[in-house]
């Protein structure tokens, strides 16, 4: 009588399913349900976007795929159907590259990219939530919203300070 226990489990309908589902199935059942098909070159940027800890571009996408049986335009397209479905999020750099990270459990968070570095760091802290309810509360539909913040990392400010004793001493 254990059986009805696994019925809302989003992967309920995959036959001899009797391990933890990985990150990689939770993408696939996303897809599924969304009426995709699950494709070679689909799962290799799942794989590479879990993978990851961090946003990436498209060309670092495609450059760590393990296979190489897909072309840049596929990668693209992929993302834009992950994208649509909420299964990727994309984040926008101040060089204005577009960079793109897996986004299984809905998370809201943003980064704080190293001006000198470009080092890209995770804040886990909502911030927008108040703002978007107030639009949905003004009639507005599918708001979405960029936020990024820019500063000089501690690795940064240290090598500067020690280049430059003197003059970061007075700076302060
Ligand atoms: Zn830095």
């Amino acid at each position: 009588m254990i059986a009805s226990t696994q019925s809302n489990h989003p992967l309920g309908g995959v036959k001899n399913f009797d391990r933890i589902p990985t990150s990689l199935d939770l993408a696939c059942a996303r897809l599924k349900s969304a009426g995709l098909r699950i494709t070679q070159p689909r799962i290799a940027i799942l794989e590479t976007l879990i993978k990851r800890d961090h946003p990436a571009s498209i060309e670092q996408i495609h450059h760590e795929l393990t296979s190489d049986a897909c072309d840049l335009v596929t990668v693209y397209r992929c993302l834009a159907v992950f994208e649509e479905l909420g299964l990727v999020r994309r984040c926008f750099f101040h060089n204005g590259t577009s960079l793109y990270e897996i986004n299984l459990n809905d998370s809201r968070h943003y980064h704080i990219v190293c001006r000198s570095c470009g080092k890209v760091e995770r804040i886990d802290v909502s911030i927008t939530d108040g703002v978007e309810r107030m639009l949905r509360e003004r009639g507005y539909d599918q708001v979405t919203h960029m936020v990024e913040f820019f500063g000089v990392c501690p690795a940064c400010r240290k090598k500067a300070a020690e280049a430059d004793p003197v003059s970061t001493t007075i700076a302060r």
